[in-house]
């Protein structure tokens, strides 16, 4: 394990709208406010739902969609930087009209009906993401 400590930093509150791209939107409020850490929670409803399984054998992302309006009940996740860049990394539950669910790493694609986000910007050095050998996986680097 490695960790870092933060101090609580600005909070933000963010209404996305019909047709906008959830990880797109997100991603380039934090760029343009130079948000490089935070932790993010979201909930609301999507139009579609695109989403990613990370297959830990073969270490391949299997990409899926759910074409049809979703219920987001659950999201959540973090910024950091990866290759310079302020990157959401986010995870949630949606739910359709019977409440199944569906569930997993969102993805660029995932069309917002109305989301109501809350970023919670982290004061101290952002944790950089690098490739990991063991797991195939952008990991976080802390050591610096
Ligand atoms: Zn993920």
């Amino acid at each position: 394990m490695t960790a870092s400590r933060f101090d609580p930093g600005p909070i933000h509150l963010l209404r996305l709208g019909p047709g906008e791209d959830l990880v797109g939107s997100i991603t380039a409020y934090a760029k343009i406010h130079d948000i490089r850490s935070a932790s993010v929670t979201l909930l609301g409803a999507v139009r579609s739902a695109s989403l990613r399984y990370f297959d830990q054998h073969r270490k391949d992302y299997r990409d899926f969609r759910i074409a049809r309006p979703l219920e987001v009940t659950s999201g959540i996740g973090n910024i950091s930087i990866l290759d310079d860049e302020p990157f959401l990394h986010a995870h949630a539950t949606f739910s359709d009209e019977d409440g199944q669910t569906f569930s997993g790493h969102i993805n660029f694609g995932t069309e917002v009906f109305h989301i109501e986000a809350t970023i919670q910007e982290l004061d101290g050095v952002a944790p950089v993401r690098e490739m990991e050998e063991l797991t195939g996986l952008m990991v976080w680097s802390m050591d610096r």
